[in-house]
Formats: C-alpha cells, sequence, structure tokens
C-alpha cells in the first residue's frame, strides 16, 4: 500500500494511473505483479468508471453480460454469476466492487482525487503529476486510464439558467436516483443514454417531451434473465470463446461480419438472416453481410429493414416517420440497443418534438421552447452525450517534451502510435486511446488487451534496464495515416458522428478509432513486441 502524500509533499511511484474504471482497475492488478509500486488516482469516491458516473435509469450494457466482464482471472469467471443477460447498472458496479475487493485494490487506489496536470521533466527521465488538491507525484510512467466517454458534454442552451425546476446530465446521474412520478420531463438527446432512459422515465412520469435532433437507430436487447444453459455453456467453452472474443472483428462472438454480401444474396435470404439477426437481439444485425459498414447499396438494404420494423412497432405513421433516420447509413453513428424505446411512442404520456422541423429556440423559467412550441415541464434531462475519447485528456494540463502540451499536440485532431502513445511524451500511455479500436469494440476486450500489451512492455524495460520508451514521429505519421484510411474505406465518415469529434462544437473533425478490426489490431500489436517495440525508441537508464 502506497501513504497518501499531504499537500506539498510528494510521493515517489512506478507508475501513476490516473482512473479507477475497469482498466485503472486492471492496470493496477498487472504491475503489482510485476512488482512495481502504482497507484491510481481517481476523480470520483469509489471504483467504476463509466459505471460509477452513469446511473441514470435504464443504464445497462449492450454487450451480453458473460462477454463484458474481465478475463484475466479464471476464478472471478467462475465465482460470478450474471443474472441478465444484459447487466443493469447497478449490477455492473457491484461486480467491479467485488473485483476491487478480490484483488483488494483500494489501498493503492485514492479516492475524490483529480489529477491537474503531469509534465515530463526531460533531464530526470520521469513525470511529475499534481493533483488539484496541491499532491505532487513524481512517476517513471504516467498512464491514463480515463475512459473514453468520461466526459460529459456540458448543455449550453440559452436561457438554461432561468429554469427554475432540477435539470440532470444523464452521464452525472445523481447517486440517490431521481423520482420523476407524476412530473413533466423533457429529455434533450436521443442517443444511447436517451433510449436506455427514456422508457424507464415514461413509467413515472405524467409526461415526456422527447426533444429529438437526429434519429438513431436501435435493435431491441431482448434483455431476459440469464439462460442457465447459455451461461454454463459460455463457461464450458471458456478459453475458446476468450480466444475468439480476443481475435474478432469488434471483441464479442457475434461481431464477425458472415461472409457473404447483402447484395450478393436474394431476397428471401437477406431478409430471413436479417429477421434472424434481429430477433437474436443486439449488435448481431449489424454483422449479418460483410458489405453493411462499406457498400451504400447493402447498408441501405438494412436501413430499410430497420426502418420497417420502427414502423412496425410506431403505430402513429408521422411519429414513426420522424424517428426514422435518413440523412446517415445505418451503424455509422454508434447503434443503439434498447428495451421498449419505439414502443414508448405509443403510450399516451410521450411525445415526439423533431428539433430538426422546429428547433431548439430556448430554455425557458418553465419550460423548453422551440420554434413551434412551449413545452411546460418540472424537470429537464440532457442526454446529449461526451466529449469522446479526448475529452479527459485535454482537460489534464499534459506536457511532454520541451513544455509541448498534448491539447497543442492533438490541435487537428489525436495523433497517436497505436492508440497507445503520443510522440513526444515518452513514459506517457493512454489505454484505449484514439487510434485503437476502443469505443468500436466491447470495451473490456480492448481493455485488457491494451493492459496485458503495456505489462509486457514494462516487464522488458524494467529485464533490459530501459529508462524510456516513446513513439517515434514517423511511426505516429504512417499510423495515424493507416487510421484514416481504414476509416475512409467504411462509411462510417458519412455521419455526424461523435467518432469524429461532430458533437463537440469546434472539435477537429477526425475519426478518432481504428476501424481495423480487433483481432487484426491485437496481431499488430503482438508483431510490434515481438520485434523489439518497431517504432518506438527506447533509450537505456543513463
Ligand atoms: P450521444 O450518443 O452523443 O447522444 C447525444 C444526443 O444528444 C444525440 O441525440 C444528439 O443529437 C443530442 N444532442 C447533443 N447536443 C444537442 C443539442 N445542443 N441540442 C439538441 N440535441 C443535442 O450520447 P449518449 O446517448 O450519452 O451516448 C454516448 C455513447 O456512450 C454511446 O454512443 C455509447 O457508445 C455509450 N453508451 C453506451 C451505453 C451502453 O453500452 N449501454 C449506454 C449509453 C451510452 P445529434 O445526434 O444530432 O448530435
Amino acid at each position: 500500500m502506497t501513504a497518501v502524500a499531504a499537500k506539498g509533499e510528494t510521493t515517489s511511484l512506478d507508475a501513476v494511473i490516473i482512473g479507477a474504471g475497469i482498466s485503472g482497475m486492471y492496470m493496477l492488478h498487472r504491475l503489482r505483479g510485476l512488482g512495481l509500486k502504482a497507484r491510481v488516482y481517481e476523480a470520483g469516491s469509489d471504483v467504476g468508471g463509466t459505471w460509477f458516473w452513469n446511473r441514470y435509469p435504464g443504464a445497462r450494457v449492450d454487450i451480453e453480460s458473460q462477454e463484458y466482464s474481465y478475463s484475466f482471472s479464471e476464478e472471478l469467471e467462475r465465482e460470478w454469476k450474471w443474472s441478465e443477460r444484459y447487466a443493469a447498472q447497478p449490477e455492473i458496479l457491484r461486480y467491479l466492487n467485488h473485483v476491487a475487493d478480490r484483488f483488494d485494490l483500494r489501498p493503492d487506489i485514492q479516492f475524490d482525487t483529480r489529477i491537474a496536470s503531469a509534465h515530463f521533466d526531460e533531464a530526470a527521465g520521469r513525470w511529475t503529476v499534481r493533483t488539484e488538491a496541491g499532491e505532487t507525484i513524481d512517476a517513471k510512467f504516467c498512464i491514463a486510464a480515463t475512459g473514453c466517454l468520461s466526459v460529459p458534454n456540458e448543455p449550453n442552451f440559452k436561457g438554461q439558467e432561468t429554469f427554475k425546476g432540477p435539470t440532470y446530465h444523464t452521464g452525472r446521474w445523481p447517486h440517490e436516483g431521481v423520482d420523476f412520478t407524476g412530473k413533466r420531463v423533457a429529455v434533450i438527446g436521443t442517443g444511447s443514454s436517451a433510449i436506455q432512459s427514456i422508457p424507464q422515465i415514461a413509467k413515472q412520469a405524467s409526461q415526456v417531451y422527447v426533444f429529438q435532433r437526429t434519429p438513431n437507430y436501435s435493435v431491441p436487447a431482448h434483455n431476459a434473465p440469464i439462460d442457465t444453459a447459455v451461461a454454463q455453456a459460455w463457461l464450458a467453452n471458456r478459453d475458446e470463446n476468450r480466444q475468439l472474443q480476443k481475435m474478432s472483428t469488434a471483441g464479442f462472438l457475434f461481431s464477425n461480419p458472415r461472409e457473404e454480401m447483402a447484395t450478393q444474396v436474394g431476397d428471401n435470404e437477406r431478409r430471413k438472416v436479417f429477421e434472424e439477426r434481429w430477433a437474436q437481439g443486439g449488435f448481431a444485425v449489424g454483422a449479418s453481410f460483410a458489405d453493411l459498414a462499406v457498400d451504400p447499396a447493402a447498408n441501405a438494404m438494412i436501413a430499410e429493414f430497420a426502418a420497417e420494423k420502427i414502423r412496425e412497432i410506431v403505430k402513429d405513421p408521422k411519429v414513426a416517420e420522424k424517428l426514422t433516420p435518413k440523412d446517415y447509413p445505418f451503424g455509422t453513428k454508434r447503434l443503439c440497443v434498447d428495451t421498449g424505446y419505439y414502443e414508448v411512442f405509443n403510450r399516451d404520456n410521450v411525445q415526439l418534438i423533431d428539433l430538426k422541423e422546429t428547433p431548439l429556440d430556448t430554455i425557458t423559467p418553465t419550460g423548453v421552447k422551440t420554434t413551434g412550441a412551449e413545452f411546460e415541464v418540472d424537470a429537464i434531462v440532457f442526454a446529449i452525450g461526451f466529449d469522446a475519447m479526448t475529452g479527459a485528456l485535454s482537460k489534464i494540463d499534459i506536457q511532454g517534451r520541451g513544455g509541448q502540451t498534448l491539447n497543442q499536440a492533438w490541435a487537428e485532431g489525436p495523433k497517436s502510435y497505436l492508440g497507445i502513445m503520443v510522440a513526444g511524451f515518452p513514459n506517457f500511455f493512454t489505454i484505449t486511446g484514439p487510434g485503437s479500436p476502443s469505443v468500436l469494440s466491447n470495451m473490456i476486450v480492448s481493455i485488457e488487451q491494451h493492459v496485458d500489451w503495456l505489462h509486457d512492455l514494462l516487464a522488458f524495460m524494467g529485464q533490459y534496464g530501459l529508462a524510456t520508451i516513446e513513439a517515434s514521429p514517423e511511426s505516429q505519421t504512417a499510423w495515424v495515416e493507416h487510421v484514416n484510411e481504414a476509416a475512409s474505406k467504411t462509411l462510417y465518415p458519412y455521419a455526424n458522428s461523435w467518432y469524429l469529434g461532430a458533437n463537440v462544437p469546434g472539435k477537429p473533425r477526425v475519426f478518432m478509432p481504428y476501424i481495423g478490426g480487433v483481432g487484426a489490431y491485437r496481431t499488430l500489436c503482438d508483431a510490434v513486441a515481438a520485434n523489439g517495440y518497431m517504432g518506438f525508441k527506447l533509450r537505456p537508464a543513463a
């Protein structure tokens, strides 16, 4: 256990880990295994990261529970029993607390501590990290486990400060919960968080107004208590399943696209596959055919299938029409997975307001005014998303060689080598950083891959007495080009998505995650390591 330093004192560590979410916890566990002195600094008051903050009603994972869990400990996997096919936030948070206790992680996690700055001291070859409370930490390695969706997109609506009732952001939900019984509620936004929370809010509220700027595609989860036979089958083939995940397209078993092309099979066959995958629930439908994400004609077929489903469920044809996305390809904004989302618009107490038709004008003391009407409400829920992938890092004053800040280095959008290091920032690592598969995958699988890779790297550096590692500018340039090229072969750039930073005004428009696939990316990272960390500069101790 590392003692907490008082203000003005310096703690000396091998590694600082920023964030006690899924990645920070596992990183700590692995570094302890190397005998390194590591400590996690966490802004929240407990572990869990995204699952600590996102407590809105209806929050649940949309990868199947047994797939969205750590794989590093078989014992852990066998002793933890998930109750639902898609676990809800409280259960996932219980699981992460269990992991923290089981591996005795808490003594090396400092809660309620936000990191303000991290500066690389070139002479010492070490990082000087400062907390907002004034504590200084001196460490050889600085590891950002800060998450991809951890900084809420702050509401910035005209007149919002005049609103008399309570407002909530889905990404910072009150721990004690919110009772909407009998209340009139405005929900602004229709991304995953809104799509999960609206059906729950509508069960309590007297009236829900849903303010939609862009409709999203959503697939039913078909959530249910976990089928015992399915859970047993998963465990019986655990090693094989975990290997399949690791080498898959997006880190879960049904993410590998089928080999057939939607445009090359007959209408009946195509429909049969779409129906089967839709009935299966979740993301599987997005991998129905190999060409959905790359060929506009194939994409139009799945888009029309999804539109039909919306029309089947939503009784009012005008509402169904408004809920149907029209101006971007299917799946190029993060697909949502829902429980009763489209159905909720058949309720008398739910009204959809299309902000493309009547833009949001102002928030008044008593409600939300569009150019068409004013809606009186008692509470407002902002489900407006996050400053994704770069948000958390941009809020820390990170300085590498020559005092260059990370924000300067990323002024034109994030640049990295393999999504894990940035040229000019030695011994600084970004777990699931921009330029890695991260948000396009099952996050736990990608987190474990990065952490394991980093563990091996730090072991290697220890073994050979190396002081620093740094991405070379050339390898970074080549990787950034590769990441862009991979995205440009798909339809993803055609959507104004948070993958491109399009949801944050002024953010450079760059496709941030790597779309080459989890398995291919892992193979590449392993090859880089096997070749003496090709593309990185390693320096011995002076
Ligand atoms: P999001 O997908 O970015 O959705 C934000 C919504 O707010 C969008 O509909 C957006 O409209 C709207 N919006 C933003 N600013 C607005 C404004 N000024 N006026 C009107 N509308 C505005 O955010 P999210 O729903 O929180 O989800 C973010 C990501 O978190 C997801 O894509 C997913 O990766 C992750 N997530 C995962 C889960 C899960 O795994 N279960 C659950 C929730 C979230 P536009 O589309 O027009 O910008």
